[in-house]
C-alpha cells in the first residue's frame, strides 16, 4: 500500500461523514479517484438517501481520467440493482484497474461488489484502514448485526438546566444521527434540513413503548441511529445503548472522602472507556459497550 493510498483513504472517511444522519437505511459512504499515475482525479460521497452513491458521484468528477486508475473506497461497492445501477458496474465501466475497500459489507456474504470486480480482472483490495473507517460505518454495521438502531445516550451533569453540557453536547452530535430522542420525550429528525425536509417521517411512539418497542418501530422506519438525551429519557432505552457520553460534576480533591453528591459519578457497569477529556469544570467520559 502507497503512503498517497492511505491518504485518499483517510479522504474518502472523512468526506463519508458528510452522510452522517441523511444516509440510512443506506451507509454513509465516501470515495475518491486516483488517476493512472496517482494523483487525485475525483472524490465523492453518499449524500442522501435515494440519491447516487458514492463510487458513482467520484467517478462522474473523474471523468475520463479514472481509466487505469484506482478507486478507494470506504464500503464494498454495492451489487444490487436499485435506483442506479450497481456501483461494480460503473467502475468497470469507468476503467477503473484498482480498487480498494475499507470495510466488506456484511449483506454481500462473499458475492458482492468486491467478487465480481475481481472476476471482472480487476485489482481488489480490502480491509485498508478498516478500524479508522467504522469510526463512521460504525454505527450503520452495528444495526445490521443487531437488528436495531445503534444508540448513543448522553447524560450527566447540569441536566435540566437550559445549558447544559448535556444539551450542548446533544446539540452538537444532533446531525450526526438519524434521531434525537430529548429528554422531554419528544422524538425529532437528528438532520431535520433547511425546510425542514427531513429523510424520515418519524413515526408515532406510544408512550408507555419499551426500549426495545421503541428501537423495533425506528428500525423498521429505516432509522439505524438514535441519540438519546438525558438521564430520565426514557431509562430503558438507556439499558440498551451501545455508547455512553457522560458529564461527571466536579469533586473536591485532599478533603476527608465524603461520598460525591450529585450522580453519575463513572461510566455505568459494562462499558469500555474510549475517551476522556474535561470540558469547562466538567469531566467527559465516553464509553463503549463491552462485548
Ligand atoms: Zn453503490
Amino acid at each position: 500500500m502507497k503512503a498517497y493510498e492511505l491518504d485518499a483513504m483517510r479522504r474518502a472517511i472523512a468526506i463519508s461523514a458528510q452522510g452522517l444522519g441523511s444516509t440510512s437505511p443506506n451507509p454513509p459512504v465516501g470515495c475518491v479517484v486516483l488517476g493512472r499515475d496517482g494523483r487525485v482525479v475525483g472524490e465523492g460521497y453518499h449524500v442522501r438517501k435515494g440519491e447516487s452513491h458514492a463510487e458513482v458521484n467520484a467517478l462522474e468528477a473523474a471523468g475520463g481520467r479514472a481509466v487505469g486508475g484506482t478507486a478507494v473506497v470506504t464500503l464494498e461497492p454495492c451489487n444490487h440493482y436499485g435506483r442506479t445501477p450497481p456501483c461494480r458496474e460503473a467502475l468497470i465501466d469507468a476503467g477503473v484497474a484498482r480498487v480498494l475497500i475499507a470495510v466488506l459489507d456484511p449483506t454481500s456474504r462473499g458475492e458482492g461488489g468486491a467478487a465480481l470486480l475481481r472476476a471482472a480482472g480487476v485489482e481488489v483490495e480490502q480491509g485498508v484502514l478498516a478500524d479508522e473507517a467504522l469510526l463512521v460505518l460504525g454505527p450503520w454495521l452495528a444495526s445490521l448485526t443487531r437488528g436495531r438502531p445503534f444508540v448513543t445516550w448522553v447524560y450527566g451533569a447540569g441536566e435540566g438546566e437550559r445549558r447544559s453540557p448535556v444539551s450542548d453536547e446533544v446539540r452538537r452530535l444532533r446531525q450526526s444521527y438519524d434521531v434525537v430522542i430529548r429528554a422531554s420525550g419528544k422524538v425529532e429528525e437528528g438532520n431535520p434540513g433547511r425546510h425542514g425536509d427531513g429523510v424520515f417521517r418519524v413515526p408515532r411512539l406510544s408512550p408507555g413503548a419499551s426500549g426495545d418497542e421503541v428501537l423495533k418501530v425506528l428500525d423498521g422506519a429505516g432509522v439505524r441511529s438514535v441519540l438519546v438525551e438525558g438521564a430520565s429519557a426514557g431509562s430503558s432505552l438507556a439499558a440498551l445503548a451501545d455508547r455512553v457520553i457522560c458529564y461527571l460534576p466536579p469533586t473536591p480533591s485532599g478533603v476527608p472522602y465524603a461520598p460525591p453528591r450529585h450522580p453519575p459519578v463513572a461510566l455505568p457497569a459494562g462499558f469500555r472507556l474510549t475517551d476522556v477529556s474535561r470540558d469547562a469544570e466538567y469531566v467527559r467520559l465516553v464509553g463503549e459497550r463491552e462485548v
